[in-house]
């Protein structure tokens, strides 16, 4: 069966699920999350997306202590225009390579860089152990993004980071996405003892859509 390589920053994420002392409610591991998931009216036109039920299976834990943030809402307000990243992804837009543009063509690169400098920061002062974002995100998303205005016919996608994401990754913040279901299921058994693992879940880049479009 045709397969795409698992990226290097989902490793970290195992490497970090593996490694991590057992999180209790007395210590709870802190993690970032994408606003969106934490039913936050943050998306472009004020609502969450429905991306709250992304979280069903880690709702009422209290070994998680959830740092949300929302980087779009942050430098832009809610709500706004669509954004995507242009020439490349998130670690192309750090690098000055790609940017990070609206559907009416304004440039928000620089106010996007800024606000996953304070989400970086954020991360940092609540010391972070994981972030869990929202993929196909054009600041969070981690597996695959848009490459380009995303209502463009046809609509062309890339693997890679949105822009916090990156931000966050190359400080070494282990990032995954709520469509890693094979990651949820490593993250579910640290968290829940007992937890029965789903053996046939994938991640977003071994679904076969993304094996499919991305080319196995
Ligand atoms: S920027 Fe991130 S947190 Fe904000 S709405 Fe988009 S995916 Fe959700």
């Amino acid at each position: 069966m045709p397969s795409l390589p698992t990226p290097a920053h989902l490793r970290r994420v195992w490497e970090a699920l593996d490694t991590l002392p057992d999180p209790t409610e007395q210590r709870p591991w802190p993690i970032l999350v994408s606003g969106c998931m934490m039913a936050w009216g943050c998306g472009i036109d004020g609502s969450s997306y429905g991306m709250e039920r992304a979280l069903d299976k880690l709702k009422g834990l209290d070994n998680i202590c959830w740092v949300p943030v929302c980087p779009e809402h942050m430098a832009f307000g809610t709500p706004r225009r669509m954004p995507d990243l242009h020439d490349g992804d998130g670690h192309a837009a750090i690098e000055g390579r790609a940017r990070f543009l609206f559907d009416d063509g304004q440039d928000g690169t620089e106010g996007i860089l800024a606000a996953s400098a304070q989400a970086l920061e954020l991360a940092k002062r609540e010391r972070v152990v994981l972030a869990l974002l929202t993929d196909m995100s054009a600041a969070c998303g981690s597996q695959v993004i848009s490459l380009g205005a995303r209502d463009a016919s046809p609509r062309r996608f890339q693997r890679g980071m949105g822009v916090m994401a990156a931000t966050l990754d190359r400080a070494g913040i282990p990032v995954m996405s709520q469509r890693d279901h094979r990651t949820m299921q490593r993250l579910l058994s640290r968290l829940s003892p007992g937890y029965v693992v789903e053996p046939d879940a994938l991640d977003h880049h071994e679904h076969p859509w993304t094996v499919a479009h991305f080319g196995g």
